[in-house]
C-alpha cells in the first residue's frame, strides 16, 4: 500500500431508513479506515429527486451516531453535539439542507450541492469526445428496451443519438430541446480492474450501456457522481455492494477518460435471506431502525452485521466482538466473496451473549422502554411496575432473553393476577390430598422466612430440606401455585421475585381450589 492517506468514504442515499447492508458498507469502510489510520467521511448521494424522505439525511447520520462510527468530515447535524469536528477544517451550513452543516476541505459534501461540479466534468467529457448528448424521449427509450427484452436482448441504449452530427447536435440544443449527457463507452476489447475480495475482474466491453451521466434536469446519474466525488474528494478505498460490479467497468472507463487514478475498490458480498434470495422486506426486517426497537442491542448489531461477509479466518472461533477488537481484526482480504446469510437466529444468540453481560442496572434501564409497551405492564398496580420489581423479574429473565422486547412476555404472572384450573397443580398423579399437604407444607417453610432472609438462595435451601426424595412433589405443586403456568423459572426465583406476601396470598389461593 502507498504511504498515501487512506481515505474512505460512507455515501449512502438518503431512503428514510438505514438498510442492514447500507449499514455493513459503513461498518466495514470504518472498520478499515480506524484499522489503517485513516480518515472516514460522509457523503449523501441525494441524486434521485424521486426518492427523497423528510429527515432521511437526519437518520442516517443517526444511526451512524448510534453505532457511534466516528466519521471527521463529511455532513453532521446541527444541532446536536456528535462527533467532534476538528477545529483545523471548515464548517459551512449546507445550501439544501438547514439542519445540516458540513466540515471539511473537499466540500460540499451533498450531491445536490455540486451540481456545477458535474455539468463541468460532463462538459470536459464531451469536449474529449468520451460522452454526447442523448435528445431521446423516455417514450422511445421505452420501447426500445421492451423490444430488446423480448428478444432476450439486455436492454442498452441503442445509440441511435451518437449518429447525429454536430450540426444536429447544435440545432437541437439550440432550441431548447431536452437531453441527457451519456457516456461514451469504448465498446472495443475488454475493461479490467482489480477487486480487493474478488482479484481481478474483466469485462467485454460490448456489453457495457452508454450510461447517462447527467439527466435532463442537469442531476447527475450515481453512476457519475460517485467517480467524480470520489475522485474529487481523495478516496483512496471505495466499499460497496456487489450489485455495483456490472456497473465498476464503465467507472473504470471514466477514470481513464480523464487521465485519474481509480481508487481501490472491494464489492462486498450480498446478503441473503435464508432461503439465499437476496435480503428483502417481505422475508423480514431489513433496516437497522427495527432491529433497534426489538430490542437488539448495539453491541451485537454492530457484532452481527461485522459477520455477515466476514470472520477473522481460520483457526479462530471466536464470534464476539467488540468495536475495539472488530478495528484491530478486520481485513478486506478476509471478506467474503459469497453471499452472506442473515441468519435472526445467529442474531438473537450474540445478542443474548450481550444482555448476559449487562449488569441489572444497566440491563433495567434498556429494559425499561419495553416494559412500558407491554400491557400487562401497563394494566398492573403500581408496587409490580417499581423499579425493584421490575430488576428482580430482569435477574430472573436476563440469561433466557434474546432481546430485549421478550421482558416479561413468559412470565406476565409477576404482573398480573392468575387464573388456572385445580388441574396444573397436580404432580403425576398426586391426590388433591397430597396436594393439599404439600401446600401446605410449602406455606409453613416460607411463612418462617424473614423479610431479609427472602432470597433466592435461602428460599431454595429451605424448601429443599422438606421436600425429601420426591422433590416434584413439593416443588410442582408449589410453582404451579405462585405462576398459574405450564412452563416458568423455579419456584424459587419465582417466590423471590413475587415477594412473601404475595407468594403466600398465592399459595392460599390454590388451597382454595383443593
Ligand atoms: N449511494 C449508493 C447507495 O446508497 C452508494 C454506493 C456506493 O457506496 O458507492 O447504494
Amino acid at each position: 500500500m502507498s504511504d498515501k492517506k487512506i481515505r474512505v468514504r460512507f455515501a449512502p442515499s438518503p431512503t428514510g431508513y438505514m438498510h442492514i447492508g447500507n449499514f455493513r458498507t459503513a461498518l466495514y469502510a470504518y472498520l478499515f479506515a480506524k484499522k489503517n489510520g485513516g480518515d472516514f467521511i460522509l457523503r449523501i448521494e441525494d441524486t434521485d429527486k424521486n426518492r427523497q424522505v423528510n429527515d432521511a439525511i437526519e437518520k442516517i447520520i443517526n444511526i451512524l451516531n448510534w453505532a457511534e462510527l466516528t466519521y471527521s468530515e463529511g455532513v453532521f447535524v446541527n444541532s446536536k453535539s456528535q462527533f467532534p469536528i476538528s477545529n483545523k477544517i471548515p464548517k459551512f451550513k449546507s445550501q439544501n439542507y438547514k439542519n445540516l452543516t458540513e466540515a471539511g476541505d473537499y466540500g460540499p459534501y451533498i450531491q445536490s450541492e455540486r451540481l456545477d461540479i458535474y455539468k463541468k466534468y460532463a462538459q470536459e467529457l464531451l469536449e474529449k469526445d468520451h460522452a454526447y448528448c442523448c435528445f431521446c424521449a423516455p417514450e422511445r427509450l421505452e420501447k426500445m428496451r421492451d423490444l430488446q427484452t423480448a428478444r432476450k436482448k439486455a436492454p442498452m441504449y441503442d445509440r441511435t443519438c451518437l449518429k447525429l452530427s454536430k450540426e444536429e447536435v447544435a440545432e437541437k440544443l439550440k432550441n431548447g430541446e431536452p437531453y441527457v449527457i451519456r457516456q461514451k463507452i469504448n465498446t472495443e476489447g475488454f475493461t479490467e480492474f482489480d477487486d480487493l475480495i474478488r482479484g481481478k475482474v474483466k469485462i467485454k466491453n460490448d456489453l457495457l450501456d452508454d450510461q447517462v451521466l447527467l439527466k435532463s434536469d442537469g442531476y447527475p446519474t450515481y453512476n457519475f457522481a460517485n467517480v467524480v466525488d470520489d475522485h474529487l474528494m481523495g478516496i483512496t478505498h471505495v466499499m460497496r455492494g456487489e450489485e455495483y460490479i456490472s456497473s465498476t467497468p464503465k467507472y473504470t472507463q471514466l477514470y481513464q477518460n480523464f487521465g485519474w487514478i481509480e481508487p481501490k475498490i472491494a464489492h462486498l458480498p450480498l446478503i441473503l435471506n435464508l432461503d439465499k434470495t437476496k435480503l428483502s422486506k417481505r422475508q423480514g426486517d431489513v433496516a437497522v431502525e427495527d432491529y433497534i426497537q426489538k430490542g437488539y442491542l448495539k453491541e451485537a448489531i454492530i457484532n452481527f452485521v461485522a459477520l455477515l461477509g466476514w470472520n477473522p479466518g481460520e483457526g479462530s472461533t471466536q464470534e464476539i466482538f467488540s468495536l475495539e477488537e472488530l478495528i484491530s481484526e478486520f481485513d478486506l482480504k478476509k471478506v467474503h466473496k459469497a453471499g452472506a446469510v442473515f441468519d435472526l437466529k445467529k442474531l438473537d444468540w450474540i445478542n443474548a451473549q450481550y444482555i448476559k453481560k449487562l449488569s441489572i442496572e444497566e440491563l433495567y434501564e434498556k429494559s425499561a422502554v419495553f416494559f412500558r409497551q407491554k400491557d400487562f405492564y401497563q394494566n398492573a398496580p403500581e408496587e409490580k411496575k417499581s423499579e425493584a420489581h421490575l430488576k428482580k423479574v430482569l435477574t430472573i429473565e436476563q440469561d433466557r432473553l434474546e432481546n430485549l422486547s421478550q421482558v416479561g412476555e413468559n412470565n406476565r404472572f409477576f404482573f398480573q393476577d392468575i387464573q388456572y384450573s385445580k388441574e396444573l397443580l397436580r404432580w403425576k398423579k398426586m391426590s388433591d390430598e397430597d396436594l393439599k399437604k404439600s401446600l401446605e407444607k410449602s406455606k409453613a417453610v416460607l411463612e418462617k422466612i424473614t423479610e431479609t432472609d427472602w432470597t433466592k438462595e435461602n428460599l431454595e435451601k429451605n424448601l429443599l430440606e422438606v421436600a425429601g426424595e420426591k422433590r416434584g412433589d413439593l416443588l410442582w405443586p408449589l410453582r404451579a401455585a405462585l405462576t398459574g403456568a405450564q412452563k416458568s423459572p423455579s419456584p424459587f426465583e419465582c417466590a423471590w421475585v413475587l415477594g412473601q406476601g404475595e407468594t403466600l396470598k398465592r399459595i392460599g389461593q390454590a388451597l382454595n381450589l383443593l
